[in-house]
């Protein structure tokens, strides 16, 4: 190639700094990295599918979208592949060598001023998405081959260690881009199949377009050899239509239930679901469900996992349910929070605060609508639940005003009352007053005495049950 044709550069004297500090940065995160990858060429498709629904742009009919991710173990290289809108040469100048990285910059001069810099790379996640240079964690050398939806030149960039990069036409004639990463030996576990399924697992199992997974053995890494083909015939590994992106009308308990055991290992069916679809300005939908508790002495600690636009983003966010509902499990897709999100930007969101008390108030509906339109199994799995809703009765006064009405209480003889059904009953006898005994046994004469007078008496004997009293 003539030496004209070719363009070489540095990425900006400041932005140089960087390269050194994504390696420590999430030292303890690398995965990180393929999600970044991953998720800019769903991207790079959601916005030619959008061209094309708005007919700017066309694709040839019948062609899938797709991302690639290929392990050559032979080259030591992760490859992602996309064919989603490409970039022309002056986009992949302006997008990827000139990185808007002004939020990454205030980063770097604190972290260079601070003592303890390592300590502070897990807060640097929330404050800027470094987004494609995270592929600098693992790689020696990155290359990027792009071709725009909109014509013109193929490109390919190819950039070090150090930040030095060259710009040479390319011969690649497919729509779209493919990120090549040479993984370095440190990092070579990512060299491995198993490790690589692994990631996309936890990260892009909901992504909102098919990923095809294949890997080219040591023996065969002649590209165009059979197998190759083979590889492209196999299915995604990815679901793209998570049920919480669904209407609630259209799903059946089965598929609920289903869900939930694709999300978690738990040999119990949950008790029930709540799907939450929460328009502007909160924007965000999910699926929480109340797992069935086996013990009391188990944790009641549940899962739920935080997604942005089906990206996986984190897991157990204590941060935004209040602390009685933590043993809710499940699934939040919230596309206003940034995809690299903080635990300490969740703990000081107001945004974060408004999905709390969403999901609060759907937990006390749902409690509510069983309790009028399902009594028979909402007495089903009232034993089940009655623990966390005393407790959360307890923490939480607005709680307890939504939900007072369908508080249960259980009689000695295993019928289930409202506080109101229970008091009507009993109007003849005696006022307001709710009977009840903390230990059936040792109290047996009471209980019978009240029996024999016709006075239903609740039991409440659990530590909590007084407390909630
Ligand atoms: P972000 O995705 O947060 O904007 P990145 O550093 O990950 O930041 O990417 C910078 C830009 O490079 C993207 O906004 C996009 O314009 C472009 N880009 C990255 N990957 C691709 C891709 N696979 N296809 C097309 N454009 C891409």
């Amino acid at each position: 190639m003539p030496d004209s044709e070719i363009k070489k550069g540095g990425i900006s004297v400041e932005t140089q700094h960087i390269f050194p500090i994504i390696k420590k940065w999430l030292y303890s995160d690398k995965d990180i990295f393929l999600r970044e990858i991953v998720s800019n060429a769903s991207d790079a498709v959601t916005k030619l599918r959008r061209l094309c629904s708005l007919g700017e742009a066309t694709v040839p009919e019948g062609e899938e979208f797709r991302i690639d991710v290929e392990l050559d173990r032979n080259a030591g290289t992760v490859t992602v592949t996309d064919n989603g809108i490409g970039m022309t040469p002056e986009e992949l100048e302006k997008y990827i060598c000139s990185i808007a990285l002004s939020g990454a910059l205030d980063f770097i001069s604190k972290y260079e001023k601070s003592e303890s810099g390592d300590s502070a790379g897990s807060g640097i996640i929330g404050h800027f998405g470094l987004g494609f240079y995270s592929a600098f964690m693992v790689s020696d050398v990155v290359e990027i081959d792009t071709l725009s939806y909109a014509g013109g030149d193929a490109v390919h960039w190819k950039c070090g260690e150090s930040g030095e990069y060259e710009i040479t036409p390319s011969d690649r004639t497919e729509r779209g881009t493919s990120v090549v990463m040479h993984i370095t030996d440190e990092e070579k576990d990512y060299l491995n199949d198993y490790t690589l399924k692994r990631v996309l697992d936890k990260y892009c199992s909901f992504i909102p377009v098919p990923i095809y997974f294949s890997s080219l053995e040591d023996e065969d890494s002649d590209k165009d050899g059979k197998k190759d083909e083979e590889d492209k015939e196999k299915k995604p590994i990815n679901d793209t239509t998570p049920l919480w992106s669904r209407p609630a009308s259209e799903i059946t308990d089965e598929e609920y239930t289903a869900f939930y055991h694709k999300l978690f290992t738990d040999p119990e069916d949950p008790l029930f679901h709540i799907h939450v679809n929460a328009d502007y300005p909160l924007n965000f939908k999910g699926i929480l469900y109340f797992p069935k508790i086996r013990s009391e002495t188990q944790s009641l600690e549940g899962q739920v996992k935080l997604f942005y636009n089906q990206v996986f983003v984190a897991d157990n966010i204590k941060e935004v349910l209040p602390d009685y509902l933590l043993m809710l499990r499940g699934a939040l897709d919230c596309p206003e929070l940034p995809l690299n999100v903080s635990r300490s930007y969740l703990q000081d969101s107001a945004y974060v605060k408004r999905i709390g008390q969403f999901i609060v108030k759907k937990t006390a509906d749902k409690f509510n609508s069983l309790a009028t339109s399902d009594r028979e199994k909402y007495e089903a799995v009232f034993g089940d639940v009655r623990i966390f809703i005393e407790y959360a009765c307890i923490r939480d006064r607005k709680f307890y005003d939504r939900i007072k009405g369908s508080v249960l209480l259980e009689t000695t003889e295993g019928a289930f009352r409202t506080i109101d059904e229970y008091l009507e009953t009993a109007k003849e006898k005696h006022e307001n007053k709710i009977y009840y005994a903390s230990d059936v046994t040792a109290q047996s004469n009471y209980v019978k005495m009240f029996r024999d007078a016709g006075i239903e008496v609740a039991v409440f004997d659990r530590i909590i049950d007084t407390q909630f009293m």
